[in-house]
C-alpha cells in the first residue's frame, strides 16, 4: 500500500504512527544529511520489509566536548525529500529534550569491544550511541535494524548489546556506499577542502593496499598495520590516528591474521575526521 510519508516528532506521534504500520518494520536510524550510503540501507530495509521507519537525531551525548556536534550538518527538507523518494512510511524527528528530558540520568554501555579503536580515539563515544539506539528500539518496536559496515564497530557495539538485552531485533548490516574513486560516503565529507578531500582518497587506498598484501598471503598484523602507515605518510594532508588490524569479533589487535579480520583506519584532514574499514577472509 502506498500512502504519504508520516513524519513525526513527539513520543506519543511516534507511538500513534507506529500502529499504522505492517509488520515486519525495517528501522534505519540516522543523524541526517542523508547521502548514498544511508540511502542504501532503506533501500535494503524497503527490500525486505512490509514498512520502513527512519529516525533523524544528532545525538548531542555522542559527541566529545572538543567534537563538531555544534556544527553538524543539517539539511531536514532534503533528507526528508530523499526518504520519500526512497519509499519510507515514518520518519521520527525527536528533539534532544525528548530524547533526554531534565533529570534524565540512564545510560547503557556495552564494555569490551567499545573500548579499543574508536573507544580510545573517542571516550564515551558508544556509551551515547548504544544509549540512543537502545532508546530508539524501545520507542520504534522495530523488527530489524539496519546499519552501516563503515561504521564496523558501532555495528559490532549494537549487535552485542541487542543481543545482551534481548532486544527482539535482527541487526543487518550492509556494505559501505563509495564515491567514485572510493572515498567512503559520509555527511562529515562536506567539511573538507578540495585539497583535503582529493588527499582523503589516502584511507581506501591503504586499506586497498593492505588488503593485497593479505591476498598475496601477508598473515602478520604488524606488517599490515605498517603497510597501511606507510601509504597514510605519503599523503602530508593526512594525520593518522590509528591503523588497525584486529580480530573481527573481538576487535583485539592481532599478531597473526588466522581469522576473519578488520582493517581499520581513522584520521584527520585538518580538524575533519575520517573513518574507513575492509574486512579480510
Ligand atoms: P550516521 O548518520 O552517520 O549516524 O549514519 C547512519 C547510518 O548510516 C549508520 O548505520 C552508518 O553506518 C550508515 N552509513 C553511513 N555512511 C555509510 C556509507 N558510506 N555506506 C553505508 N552505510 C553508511
Amino acid at each position: 500500500m502506498s500512502r504519504q510519508m508520516m513524519v513525526v516528532s513527539t513520543l506519543e506521534e511516534l507511538t500513534t504512527a507506529r500502529r499504522l504500520l505492517d509488520e515486519p518494520l525495517g528501522f534505519v536510524p540516522t543523524m541526517g544529511y542523508l547521502h548514498e550510503g544511508h540511502l542504501s540501507l532503506a533501500h535494503r530495509a524497503r527490500e525486505e520489509c512490509k514498512s520502513v521507519a527512519a529516525s533523524i537525531f544528532i545525538n548531542p551525548p555522542q559527541f566529545g566536548p572538543l567534537e563538531d556536534l555544534s556544527k553538524y550538518p543539517q539539511d531536514l527538507e532534503r533528507d526528508l525529500r530523499l526518504l520519500e523518494q526512497a519509499q519510507v512510511d515514518l520518519v521520527w524527528t525527536p528533539t534532544p529534550g525528548i530524547m533526554y528530558p531534565d533529570g534524565y540520568q540512564t545510560w547503557v554501555e556495552v564494555q569490551d569491544i567499545s573500548l579499543p579503536l574508536e573507544g580510545v580515539k573517542r571516550p564515551g563515544h558508544f556509551r551515547g550511541v548504544t544509549t540512543v539506539v537502545a532508546k530508539l528500539f524501545n520507542a520504534m518496536h522495530p523488527d530489524r535494524a539496519y546499519f552501516g559496515q563503515k561504521d564496523a564497530q558501532q555495528a559490532a557495539v549494537i549487535r552485542r548489546m541487542t543481543r545482551d538485552l534481548n532486544f527482539p531485533i535482527e541487526i543487518v548490516v550492509c556494505p559501505t556506499i563509495r564515491e567514485p574513486d572510493g572515498l567512503a560516503m559520509s555527511s562529515r565529507n562536506v567539511y573538507l577542502s578540495l585539497e583535503q578531500r582529493a588527499a582523503a582518497t589516502v584511507l581506501y587506498r591503504a586499506l586497498q593496499t593492505a588488503e593485497g598484501a593479505y591476498g598475496e598471503g601477508e598473515r602478520n598484523g604488524e606488517s599490515l598495520r605498517q603497510t597501511m602507515k606507510d601509504v597514510v605518510a605519503s599523503e602530508p594532508l593526512a594525520k593518522l590516528q590509528y591503523a588497525s588490524c584486529a580480530d573481527h569479533e573481538t576487535l583485539q589487535e592481532l599478531e597473526r591474521v588466522t581469522c576473519k579480520a578488520l582493517l581499520s583506519i581513522a584520521m584527520y584532514f585538518g580538524e575533519t575526521r575520517l573513518i574507513d574499514n575492509v574486512v579480510l577472509g
